[in-house]
């Protein structure tokens, strides 16, 4: 597969991206997340019974990811979407992780607008828990709190992260950018968490009705929904991805 100036591609990234940059996956912890269960951490149920915990987990990650440095993969994507962007194609950048190395990246390269969506939100942000409230997410770097962090409006303050049984963001639109992709690149995710990891299936529908739709996993291992790719391209992110895309060809 060559692309071209004008491919129209779209890459998910999962966890797998950012492990050369320090930043531990679920997988390499036997499901556990930084040696919690994802359940207490990672969802709306965990949140009710100990928000106190899982603002210390967040506040852990944020003090972690505030030094960490992006690694060749991510540099490679942000110079390979600012290349297309020129030439008249595009590489929509979609991501499942939290992390914000692919905005580094992007300023790395001197993007100044680099376009990522974070399907399962951003750790530097936080929003109010009251799904009724109006006051929007913000960007928030805080690690260290001498109380659990309050909206104006009363209610406790949450990381603005999507968590196991919540919906992802701008589903629509990330189904909509799937469908109009001729590639379709999945870098270093498990296959096993929905609904990201179904949305290569749209690329086999879309080659049943015979149109030109290509799909492309590169990962250290092979992913649970390896038989939905047409091509799947194992080592590690930071070491092979650079290369196919310098090279024009995966
Ligand atoms: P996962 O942890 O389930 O799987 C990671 C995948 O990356 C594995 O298949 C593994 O083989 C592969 N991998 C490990 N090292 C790699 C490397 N150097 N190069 C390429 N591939 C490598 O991750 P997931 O599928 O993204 O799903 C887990 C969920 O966890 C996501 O929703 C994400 O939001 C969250 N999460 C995010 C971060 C982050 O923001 N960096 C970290 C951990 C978990």
């Amino acid at each position: 597969m060559f692309f071209t100036q004008t491919s129209k591609v779209f890459v998910l990234t999962g966890a797998g991206i950012s492990a050369e940059s320090g930043i531990r996956t679920f997988r390499d912890a036997n499901g556990l997340w930084e040696e919690h269960r994802v359940e207490d951490v990672a969802s709306p149920e965990g949140f009710a019974r100990d928000p106190k915990l899982v603002w210390k987990f967040y506040a852990q990650r944020r003090k972690q990811a505030l030094g960490v440095k992006p690694n060749p993969a991510h540099v490679a994507l942000a110079r390979w979407q600012q290349r297309l962007a020129l030439g008249g194609g595009r590489v929509f950048l979609c991501t499942q992780n939290v992390d914000d190395l692919h905005e580094q990246a992007g300023k790395e390269v001197g993007s100044t607008t680099p376009q990522i969506l974070h399907m399962h939100g951003e750790l530097f942000a936080t929003r109010c828990s009251k799904v009724s409230c109006t006051t929007l997410p913000f960007r928030d770097e805080r690690f260290e709190f001498t109380a659990l962090p309050r909206c104006e409006c009363g209610a406790l303050q949450r990381p603005h992260i999507v968590w196991f049984g919540e919906i992802p963001f701008e589903m629509d639109r990330i189904k909509h950018q799937v469908r109009a992709a001729d590639v379709f690149i999945t870098v270093g995710s498990s296959g096993a968490v929905y609904p990201a990891a179904g949305l290569v299936r749209e690329m086999e529908y879309r080659k049943a009705r015979g149109e030109s739709a290509t799909s492309i996993y590169v990962g250290l291992e092979r992913p649970e929904n390896a038989s939905s790719f047409d091509q799947v391209i194992l080592g590690k992110a930071g070491e092979v991805l650079p290369g196919l895309i310098e090279a024009g060809q995966i």
